[in-house]
């Protein structure tokens, strides 16, 4: 079932639906799921609902026609206020909310969602990138999650319900979003064109872990090709991190010249690193694993070659961890690879 080409999440369209219709939306709303499994754009689908000008009173369908649909579809319309973490910081920075220091709440989102709507009967407010969220952030956003303006509905959308902090969980009614089907992973890679070719969306369906980002990083070809690189030389008893360390710089480089493509390249090959890890420490324990092809193949390698310490495995785990919050801490990337690879090379099995 589809709801207006939002696929996948027939539950929470009915959940929506049945609270519009009863006239109990809350409003404060945390979206929590993978990332790549369409929260983001559920979120745009519910503000256009809410914004439609030409839908019947508690109806949830946009009627896709009025002003405030075509406004809400480019993603223009007043009433509707988004923030997300900007690429070159860590957190989403306290101005978003309140205003830089000098206008404190003449700006930002909470300035914003307490003004009447111009246009629509209420605002939409959508947090993305809630994972980044720091306390400060938080806690300019708690006047306006305890005393919601009227009629407005705010969005935060994040991966992990670990990562939200405490104030905003116990403020939020809390949406789980599911990994999506491989049928459905399929039709939206086609319908959107982001893989043309039939045999290939279905491959990269398969793989994809239920989600349509993870399913575009297969298909990249050259992704690919480095990471089995990478995969086939961390499943080595022994590899030159020095040169290892320099390779991966060169790769990630050529993401492009700006941080955030090289950002995302550094994180896929780092997950792909941290799944690879993972998959030992069940082939270790000779425990069953769903994972991928690829990185079981690698796993198994790597204990035929002699990896088969428990420990070293759980602090390279540890290592990839630490590598992951570098790369979203914007640590300079010759550091934080450095750092990586040495640390996995220390680990107990290589010494
Ligand atoms: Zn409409």
């Amino acid at each position: 079932m589809s709801w207006q080409g939002v696929l996948g999440h027939d539950a929470i369209v009915e959940r929506f639906r049945t609270a519009v219709a009863r006239g109990r939306l809350a409003s404060t709303y945390l979206f929590i799921g993978p990332e790549g499994v369409g929260k983001r754009t559920f979120a745009l689908k519910l503000a256009q609902a809410l914004l439609c000008e030409g839908r019947p009173a508690g109806a949830l369908d946009p009627c896709l026609a009025c002003r405030g649909c075509r406004l809400t579809a480019a993603q223009t319309h007043p009433d509707l206020l988004q923030v997300r973490k900007p690429a070159e910081r860590s957190f989403i920075p306290l101005e978003a909310f309140v205003g830089r220091a000098h206008e404190r709440m003449q700006t930002g989102l909470c300035h914003d969602l307490s003004l009447k709507p111009f246009l629509s009967q209420r605002k939409v407010a959508i947090i993305d990138d809630a994972d980044y969220l720091n306390e400060e952030g938080a806690n300019a956003l708690l006047k306006t999650l305890e005393e919601p303006p009227p009629r407005s509905v705010l969005i935060l959308i994040g991966s992990q319900l670990q990562r939200q902090l405490p104030t905003i969980r116990s403020r939020a009614q809390l949406i789980r979003f599911s990994p999506l089907p491989v049928d459905t992973v399929e039709r939206i890679l086609l319908a959107e064109g982001l893989i043309t070719d039939p045999q290939q969306a279905r491959e990269a369906a398969l793989r994809s872990s239920g989600s349509v980002t993870q399913a575009c990083e297969l298909a990249d070809e050259a992704l690919a090709a480095y990471r089995h690189t990478l995969l086939h030389a961390l499943a080595q008893p022994a590899w030159d991190s020095v040169g290892l360390a320099r390779n991966t710089a060169q790769f990630i480089e050529q993401a492009g010249k700006d941080q955030p493509p090289r950002r995302a390249r550094a994180r896929q090959l780092v997950n792909a690193a941290l799944a690879f890890y993972s998959t030992l420490l069940r082939a270790q324990a000779q425990a069953p694993s769903a994972a991928p092809p690829e990185i079981l193949a690698a796993a198994q390698a790597a204990l035929r070659g002699g990896q088969t310490d428990v420990q070293a495995t759980v602090e390279r785990l540890e290592s990839c961890l630490q590598a992951l919050e570098h790369i979203d801490r914007n640590v300079i990337q010759a550091n934080w690879l450095e750092v990586w690879f040495d640390s996995l090379a220390r680990a107990r099995s290589l010494r």
